[in-house]
């Protein structure tokens, strides 16, 4: 398949990218176009999930980018953040459900488990044959969640018992595994769990209502006795510093995700102000909507590049969790003036679905507080800065 670069990808990075990098970002750009893109707005107002799409996205090969048990082939951190803008581009929410399975629910196994964790949950998560979740969020626990964990999990014998509940938490309705993160009543260390959801004890109920990411399913959850085998407990997640290098890893797949939402914001709104025809002439000519358009791409360029060069040092070995905190507290403030911008590029249209620009302007909302809200992202940027915490 022949690789068409973004024309929104304003200084090339996509230059960056290894052919084979490119010929697998096109497979997966042409199935989006052809198969997601015409169904999302639909979905986004019924607040569904489109039918079949975690095996086509399994098809696409994007569960199986990122782990070694998995990869199809070599590739580096630049190209699977071009792979969550491209998914970002189309839909968020689409981008939000990999993120869950591929980066928090695969990445946590990968991270934290054990060899033969890894080599039981992956390949079977890679292919979609497994859905997985990841449980840390807690209704009375939100961007304290280092310290502030309910739920526990104590051991009896070869057992663990879980006791508490989670909130938001992503393809948790339809779900075949959830990591669940509870803390140890022996040691008060937090510690990770691969909880099979048809254990008894274990209930999912979707959260209604959400004004945001509308495709992705969010729930609530509540564990009550639900017990586990230590061979589920992930070997390697012994204190809270381990769950964070799990969302070390997310955090900077989320800034991409945002530039790829902003990007389809923009497409649209470049697209719409060419047609539109005010004053006898496209709107784009007018030189106040050109300025929106400028701003935009800037905002665009200048996130991409702070992404890229976070992907960089993953690849590296030199990226540290300020590194993705600021890419994500960044990329996610540029994205919610970049939707703004768009939205008023198309006027009264900017809020009608049909026209995409309303779906990546709320989808934003989503995008800016998960993994870490502006304010948690800048208190860790704000830590390594000074040396010194100013979270409580
Ligand atoms: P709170 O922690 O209550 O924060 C509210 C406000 O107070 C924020 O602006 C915050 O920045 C601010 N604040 C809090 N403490 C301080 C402080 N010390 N200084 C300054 N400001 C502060 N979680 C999961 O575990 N799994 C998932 O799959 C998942 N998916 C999600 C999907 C969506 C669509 C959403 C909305 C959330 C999801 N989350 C998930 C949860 C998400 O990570 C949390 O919403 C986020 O961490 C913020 O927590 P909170 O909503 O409880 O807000």
């Amino acid at each position: 398949m022949t690789f068409e670069p973004l024309a929104s990808d304003f200084y090339g990075y996509e230059n960056l990218l290894a052919d084979h990098e490119k010929e697998a970002l096109a497979t997966l750009r042409s199935y989006l176009e052809t198969e997601v893109k015409p169904v999302v707005n639909e979905h986004w107002e019924a607040a569904t999930t489109p039918p079949g799409i975690f095996k086509g996205l399994a098809d696409s090969g994007v569960f199986s980018f990122a782990w070694d048990e998995t990869k199809p082939f070599e590739n580096s951190a630049v190209f699977r953040g071009f792979v969550a803008l491209e998914l970002a581009r189309v839909d968020a929410s689409v981008a939000t459900l990999v993120g869950v399975q591929n980066g928090l629910a695969m990445g946590s196994i990968s991270v934290t488990g054990s060899p033969d964790q890894r080599a039981e949950w992956l390949p079977k998560m890679a292919s979609g044959e497994v859905v997985g979740a990841f449980g840390l969020t807690e209704p009375l626990s939100g961007s304290d969640s280092a310290q502030g964990l309910r739920t526990t999990a104590t051991r009896e014998g070869d057992e663990w018992v879980l006791n508490g509940s989670k909130r938001w938490i992503g393809n948790a309705t339809f779900s075949d595994i959830t990591v669940i993160w509870a803390k140890d009543t022996a040691d008060g260390q937090v510690k990770g769990f691969i909880v099979p959801t048809s254990t008894p004890g274990y209930t999912a109920s979707k959260i209604e209502g959400k004004q945001s990411l509308r495709i992705v399913q969010n729930a609530d959850i509540t564990l009550e006795n639900v017990r586990v085998p230590e061979s589920l407990r992930l070997q390697q997640a012994n204190s809270f510093r381990d769950t964070a290098k799990v969302l070390r890893l997310t955090r900077a797949e989320v800034a991409w995700a945002a530039v790829g939402n902003s990007v389809g914001a923009y497409d649209a709104a470049l697209h719409y102000t060419k047609e539109r025809i005010q004053f006898g002439k496209p709107i784009a000519s007018h030189q106040l909507i050109q300025d929106l358009l400028v701003k935009s791409i800037g905002n665009i360029t200048a996130s991409l590049g702070m992404v890229v060069r976070v992907s960089q040092m993953l690849d590296d070995e030199t990226q540290r969790d300020e590194h993705s905190a600021l890419a994500k507290a960044y990329s996610t403030a540029r994205m919610r003036e970049t939707v703004a911008w768009c939205r008023e590029a198309l006027g009264g249209n900017g809020i009608v679905l049909e026209y995409d620009v309303a779906r990546h302007f709320a989808d934003a909302e989503a995008l800016y507080s998960y993994e870490g809200t502006r304010e948690m992202n800048t208190l860790i940027v704000g830590r390594a800065l000074t040396g010194l915490a100013a979270f409580v």
